[in-house]
């Protein structure tokens, strides 16, 4: 089995006085799909920002690629291949479809098959129809496959997907699934929040399971699924 490429030790994070999460440990291996899985409010976007270096105040250690995260800036972590896709799809108004993409563009360092806009058109169909619309004219699903999109342009080895398939139609969490699968299939670990426990097993090789900023339990999504104790003490199902 491939070694870690994403570990976190004994994190802490806090929002000013409230303290969010509490020695919070996981790993992701190269090539696998691992879901954080949560009730609203659980702290998942917040272990996603902590590693990102997006909050403030944080103590622990987070290891990518062997390097220690803790001094550096979310850009610079985003250099170091780690891409990120928050909760709240943040596309460009004002730009087409191809414009966002070119946006995210970097020259692939270590990358065998680089993202190229005929690749990523390929994996997202609905995008290759729409790319010379204004991306703020788009829907919700096919914005948030533009995000997605947009983060592989920096052909990143590992990326944070937080809550993909969140108020997305079903047909469209399809699709979303089915490219999930096709970036593990490139090789490319992925971490991701949900509160859709279907989605998160039909992409995920295994899960944690937050509650209250600690992790509770970590497991195959088949035991999860099968374990309904631990759905009705942690999650919404
Ligand atoms: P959701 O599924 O709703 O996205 P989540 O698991 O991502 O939930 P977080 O957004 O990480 O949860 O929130 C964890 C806790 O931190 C919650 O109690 C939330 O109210 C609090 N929180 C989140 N953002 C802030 C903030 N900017 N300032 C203060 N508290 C915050
Ligand atoms: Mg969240």
């Amino acid at each position: 089995m491939a070694g870690s490429i994403l570990s976190v030790r004994a994190l802490n994070a806090h929002y000013g006085r409230a303290h969010i999460l509490h020695d919070v440990e996981i790993d992701l291996d190269e090539g696998e799909v691992v879901a954080l899985l949560g009730r609203n409010g659980a702290g998942k976007s917040t272990l996603m920002k902590s590693v990102m270096g997006l909050l403030a105040r944080r103590q622990g250690f987070v290891g990518f690629c062997g390097r220690d995260l803790g001094s550096l800036r979310p850009y610079e972590i985003s250099r170091l291949g780690l891409a990120y896709v928050p909760e709240d799809r943040r596309i460009f108004s004002g730009l087409t479809v191809m414009e966002n993409l070119e946006v995210g563009r970097r020259v692939a360092k270590s990358t065998a098959n680089p993202w190229t806009l005929k690749r990523l058109f390929a994996l997202f169909p609905n995008l290759d129809e729409r790319r010379h619309v204004d991306g703020g004219r788009l829907s919700g699903g096919e914005q948030q496959m533009l995000t997605v999109a947009r983060a592989l342009m920096g052909n990143p080895r590992a990326i944070l997907l937080d809550e993909p398939s969140e108020g997305l139609a079903p047909i469209i969490v399809e699709q979303m699934a089915h490219a999930v699968k096709a970036l593990k299939a490139e090789g490319l670990a992925v971490l991701l929040s949900e509160q859709n426990l279907y989605f998160a097993h039909e992409v995920g090789d295994r899960a944690y399971v937050v509650d209250r900023g600690r992790i509770r339990y970590e497991g195959r999504l088949d035991a999860i699924m099968a374990n309904e104790d631990i759905r009705r003490a942690h999650l919404a199902v």
